[in-house]
């Protein structure tokens, strides 16, 4: 069964006298663990549809199922349960607390969901931030550390709930080309360990090569899907 199934779906945002179709009945499936990237100019609608899957805003029409649930049905409060559950976010600006330590960046999407025990929760941390290589920098703050170190850090996080699926609008939008790859590799054999579908927006070439399936869209329009036939990784 697909992860998702989005149909029709169109997204006016109406700011005074001007209306802007940020989608236009849009409609794709993706499997379970996939690696799919959306890709567009700037404006093209890309944050606006990750948005709409993320459950952070609501279209103007339209349907979509994640993992078995309606989501354009749920009302915030439904909506914040489901993201904590079943949803991972990576941002372009790594947005990670400041006031925080890495570690304590990592815990936080834990202390929402209910029931782990405390032990299960450190062994989550200290294992994901293992797989981003970051466990000797767990103490420090997020200014005393790389925009590389920090985007591994918001992995570290996004997997920690053990989510389906991880939503990464833009993410190697700033990092440069070597630390854009490893961060990329990274992502990739999250995917396969864990069976976790990713899907990315981004005009990134370095991300457009790696990933399973492109969606193009273009002024709100999705208007190509590109799937590489069974490639994997030599
Ligand atoms: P992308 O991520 O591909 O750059 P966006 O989804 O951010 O595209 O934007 C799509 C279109 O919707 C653009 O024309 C943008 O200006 C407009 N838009 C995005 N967010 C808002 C908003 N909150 N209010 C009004 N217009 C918006
Ligand atoms: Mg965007």
């Amino acid at each position: 069964m697909s992860l998702i199934i989005a149909e029709n779906i169109s997204k006016t945002y109406i700011t005074g006298e001007v209306e802007i179709e940020a989608l236009k009945s849009v409609g794709f499936e993706i499997e379970p663990a996939s690696f799919v990237s959306f890709i567009g100019p700037s404006g093209s609608g890309k944050t606006t549809l990750l948005n709409l899957i993320g459950c952070l805003d609501k279209p103007s029409s339209g349907s979509l199922n994640v993992a078995g649930t309606d989501v354009f049905r749920l009302d915030r409060r439904a909506a914040a349960a489901f993201r904590g559950n079943n949803l991972g976010f990576i941002f372009q600006d790594f947005n990670l607390m400041p006031v925080l330590t890495v570690y304590e960046n990592v815990e936080y999407p834990l202390l929402m969901v209910q029931n782990i025990p405390s032990a299960e929760r450190k062994k989550r941390i200290m294992d994901l931030l293992e797989a981003v290589e970051m466990t000797d920098q767990k103490d420090k703050y997020p200014d005393q550390i790389s925009g590389g170190q920090k985007q591994r850090v918001a992995i570290a996080r996004a997997l920690v709930t053990n989510p389906q699926l991880v939503l990464a609008d833009e993410p190697t939008a700033n990092l440069d080309h070597k630390t854009a790859y490893m961060v990329i590799d990274i992502m990739k054999k999250m995917k396969e360990d864990l069976g976790t579908t990713f899907i990315f927006s981004t005009h990134d070439e370095k991300i457009v090569g790696e990933v399973e399936i492109i969606y193009t869209l273009e002024d709100g329009q999705l208007t190509g899907r590109n799937e590489k036939g069974g490639v994997k990784d030599a």
